[in-house]
């Protein structure tokens, strides 16, 4: 090294291998300090350039946090958020802390006091998880559809049933479809398109209703019948009138049914019939009812005055309990009997 005074040339400083030497000539700033070997520079010189562009440097990082600030004042004022460290949080018990700085992965959120993760992160862990199973739900489901078709098929052979999902019978626009699956009931029926509800539950739900509204349903069918009492009489005649092939065609293959009727009545007869009555005044009557039917022409009934099944009185099957009358008047009676008539 140089000392300041003693005078040196650039050349004999080359030689001596010094990076600096000393003319003691000032330089055009005034300083009289060495100079650099390589490039002439005064130290001077030097020193304060490099000071000046310290001082912009400064500068400019200077500014740039103070914009980065207002920046961040700004998101904290538009998000409502507040500027907390994590000790203050901790101190004060919230759950958050926020210091403006990004995450790793560029977030600029709240984060956990407890595992200082950022909630957008978990935000975001929590929506992938979502769909992670929402995806494992529907692969499982579909899965469990092929079974349920594979072990259903007999039973949907011998129904005439057809498995479909919601969204195949809304496609198609049913109003019932079948799913297969057991309703919360227990029903294996089918249901509605519309509610995704079971037609069996459904139908005890409104019989339910009317049991609850029978009264109010019944006084409206009286009424109704009174006003409309020729609807209802004609309505039958004209009914058995068209349907007359019909209804023998029934009768025919139902027959047990009916004869099961005729023991019941027979039964009950039998039941009504006093002991001290000789059979023989019975038969008289059903033996006048023939002639009678043969000489008009009509079909006349053995009536009974007071029904043996009636809803206030039984009668009984005795000589002055019946009527011949002709067999339209007796249907239109029915079981029905008027104590003051
Ligand atoms: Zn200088
Ligand atoms: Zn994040
Ligand atoms: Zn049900």
């Amino acid at each position: 090294m140089t000392a300041k005074g003693n005078k040196t040339s650039r050349m004999q400083a080359i030689e001596q291998g010094l990076p600096r030497y000393f003319t003691g000539i000032p330089c055009k700033h005034g300083h009289v300090t060495e100079r650099f070997v390589v490039n002439w520079k005064c130290v001077g010189c030097d020193l304060v350039s490099r000071e000046k562009k310290r001082v912009k440097l400064l500068k400019v990082k200077l500014f740039k946090e103070l914009t980065l600030q207002k920046e961040l004042e700004n998101f904290c004022l538009e998000n409502s958020l507040t500027l907390i460290s994590r000790k203050q949080a901790s101190e004060t018990g919230s759950k958050y802390y926020f210091t403006g700085k990004k995450c790793k992965y560029g977030h600029i959120a709240k984060r956990l006091v407890t595992t200082r993760y950022c909630i957008d992160c978990h935000r975001l862990d929590a929506q992938s998880r979502r769909e992670k199973k929402r995806n494992k739900k529907i692969k499982l489901n579909e899965q469990n559809f092929k079974k349920l078709k594979i072990s259903m098929e007999k039973y949907c052979f011998e129904n005439g049933l057809k498995i479909l999902t919601l969204e195949e019978a809304k496609k198609q626009n049913l109003i019932r479809y079948f799913s297969g699956v057991k309703c919360a009931q227990g029903h294996l029926a089918e249901r509605y398109t519309r509610s995704n509800s079971c037609c069996e539950c459904e139908k005890l739900k409104t019989r339910k209703m009317a049991r609850k509204h029978r009264e109010k349903r019944s006084e409206y069918m009286l009424n109704w019948r009174k006003l409309n009492q020729d609807k209802t009489r004609n309505g039958w005649k004209n009914w058995y009138k068209n349907n007359a092939e019909n209804v023998k065609r029934y009768r025919q293959l139902n027959s047990e049914k009916y004869l099961y009727y005729r023991w019941v009545r027979i039964a009950r007869i039998l039941q009504a019939t006093l002991k001290e009555v000789n059979p023989d005044e019975i038969k008289a009557i059903y033996a006048e009812r023939k002639k009678i039917s043969e000489q008009t022409g009509i079909i006349h009934h053995v009536d009974h005055i007071v029904p043996l099944r009636g809803k206030n009185v039984c009668g009984l099957h005795v000589p002055w309990n019946m009527q011949i009358i002709p067999g339209v008047m007796n249907q239109s009676k029915g079981t029905k009997f008027d104590e003051w008539s």
